[in-house]
């Protein structure tokens, strides 16, 4: 679950101060899946990295499973980010490697080599990549790579997966077809959704819809129909 707790973050001095998160606060059951909304320069992304642990609150507090996040330490936070999966609008493959070899990234150095191997494979046959474990990204398609980089936000078993514009470099029937899978593997590994996007047909995929405006939030009427569990 994450429960985020009138959360302050803002950048800049003076007059040149802008408030990116201006007192959000929100409740996500376990299991459940939020689309954020909201226009250009709202506060999604900066939403998000607090969540993950990215960039630090400047007041406020998120709380992951019972864990607060707002006050790690650095080491705490990297340990706590390794538990966290993200997926960017840009897939960030790292060009020089496999599909494979990709997937595993986040996890190396390879210990445990064979389970992880065969979960990396078991995650890329879950993403319809079966047969392409070889393939550098230059020779996958644009929804190829985003699968690979769903695929590579799973291999961690993560509790809560973040993910900012998924569908952004992809026409919208592609981008449905990952936010479908992307569903059916987080609600298969019991995996909490955050995703920030543009696209209504992607927020129609989540348990709820929230809108953010100018760092503040509000839910969109009518959103989640009789599925909706309100966040607060
Ligand atoms: P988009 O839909 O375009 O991705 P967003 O809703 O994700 O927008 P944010 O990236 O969270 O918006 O930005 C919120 C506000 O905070 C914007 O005004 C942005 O310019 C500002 N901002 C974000 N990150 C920084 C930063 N590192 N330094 C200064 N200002 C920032
Ligand atoms: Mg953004």
């Amino acid at each position: 679950s994450v429960l985020v707790e009138d959360l302050h973050k803002s950048f800049g001095t003076g007059d040149g101060l802008i408030k990116a998160v201006d007192g959000i606060s929100l409740d996500i059951p376990a299991g459940h899946s939020v689309a954020l909304v909201g226009a250009s320069g709202s506060g999604k992304s900066t939403l998000l990295h607090l969540i993950g642990a990215i960039e630090r609150a400047d007041a406020g507090r998120v709380v992951v499973d019972g864990q607060d996040v707002t006050a790690l330490g650095r080491r705490a936070a990297a340990s706590y980010r390794r538990t966290v999966g993200f997926v960017f609008q840009r897939f960030h493959l790292l060009p020089g490697l496999s599909a494979l070899d990709n997937v595993l990234a986040p996890v190396l150095p390879r210990k445990a080599g064979f389970d992880r191997d065969a979960r990396a494979r078991e995650l890329l046959a879950a993403v319809g990549l079966q047969g392409r474990e070889s393939a550098l990204p230059s020779q996958l398609s644009g929804g190829q790579q985003q699968r690979v980089a769903v695929a590579r936000a799973l291999i961690a078993r993560p509790r809560l997966l973040l993910a900012d514009e998924p569908t952004g470099s992809l026409d919208s029937a592609t981008g449905e077809q990952l936010m479908d899978l992307v569903g059916e593997l987080a609600a298969e590994y019991g995996c909490t959704l955050v995703v920030a996007t543009h696209d209504m047909g992607v927020a129609e995929r989540c348990t709820d819809v929230l809108r953010v405006r100018d760092g503040r939030l509000g839910e969109v009427a009518g959103s989640g129909g009789s599925r909706s569990r309100r966040a607060r």
